[in-house]
């Protein structure tokens, strides 16, 4: 079937340790539990827009090790196209080694690893792929490089482009204009308004005047808020759900957001149901255990 969704895509194996406080220098402390489960905001995007129904190609640069096998693994289950994963021989895949505390606060180290390889040149290699899709998104967790040839392809070929910036970091002038949609949640919109802005309002008026389509930041709990050139904000509540653990809450959202619109809905409908889809996804544990199918998203709006 050919790819609706293309997903440009950063992957890592999460390393994730309890221990009682954090290590000081020079310390050893025993976990109380260890788990490896799939990460990296592309890889559980790209998990949440499948298990919504989409037809999802990644464009991913990953290592031949075990970890690499990992995330080959996970894809293949989830019914992902890896044509565009380039393996690269005698590199490690990457890791986020992940310190988590008896107060529920973390620390993380992430390595890249291979995915920092991902270019340009992984972007022109997909562009018969993005062809014939409705949507390419992608995270900063991607080279920008390969992210703004993909998205300047995208502009061409006629799909609807979605970023999700995050982590935070400064994106540059010609990436904004390029972007239809962008899914911060309110920390990454004020970061990337800068200290111009004094809510979240003014930030986003500030990125709309940049060139970005349409902005949509999601508000934890309070669900999420769209803005768009010369309309007032629309907003969509937060779904009250039992918390099991919000990561990769915003993954789910930007997924299933691509997944709607892959599908032809307009975005504030999509919107509705990628709010409903990410509330739903925090009552599992990790990344992808909670990410629902379409028969529950649709049951919690009905
Ligand atoms: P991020 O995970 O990127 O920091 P948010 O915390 O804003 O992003 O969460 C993304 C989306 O996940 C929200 O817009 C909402 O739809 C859903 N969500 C997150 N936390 C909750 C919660 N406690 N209850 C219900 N929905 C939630």
């Amino acid at each position: 079937m050919a790819a609706s969704v293309v997903c440009i895509a950063s992957w890592n194996a999460d390393l994730v340790s309890r221990i009682p406080r954090p290590l000081a220098r020079g310390e050893t402390l025993l976990a109380d539990a260890f788990e490896i489960s799939p990460g990296g905001k592309g890889s559980n995007a790209a998990v949440a827009a499948a298990r919504q129904g989409a037809a999802v190609a990644v464009v991913a640069r990953i290592g031949d090790d075990e970890f690499g096998r990992m995330a080959l693994g996970l894809w293949h289950t989830e019914g992902i196209d890896v044509r565009h994963v380039d393996v690269a021989a005698g590199e490690r895949s990457g890791v986020a080694q992940i310190h988590v505390f008896d107060d529920g606060d973390n620390a993380i180290a992430v390595f890249p690893g291979a995915g920092a390889g991902l270019d340009a040149v992984h972007a022109r290699a997909a562009a018969g792929t993005m062809a014939v899709c409705r949507v390419v998104m992608a995270s900063c967790e991607v080279p920008l490089a390969c992210t703004l040839q993909a998205f300047r392809q995208a502009r061409t070929l006629g799909a609807l482009t979605l970023l999700n910036p995050a982590p935070a970091m400064p994106l540059p002038d010609e990436l904004l204009p390029l972007v239809d949609v962008l899914t911060p949640n309110e920390g990454e919109l004020m970061a990337l308004a800068g200290p111009g802005a004094a809510s979240i309002d003014e930030a986003a008026a500030l990125l709309l005047a940049r060139g970005v389509g349409a902005i949509v930041v999601t508000l934890g709990s309070a669900g999420c808020r769209l803005y768009r050139r010369g309309e007032a904000p629309r907003n969509e509540p937060g779904h009250r759900v039992p918390v099991v653990d919000t990561i990769g809450a915003g993954d789910t959202f930007t997924g299933a957001l691509a997944a709607a619109l892959a599908r032809g809905e307009l975005l504030h409908p999509a919107m509705r149901r990628a709010n409903a889809a990410a509330a739903l996804s925090v009552r599992g544990r990790g990344a992808i255990g909670g990410m629902p199918r379409p028969r529950e998203v649709s049951a919690l709006l009905a």
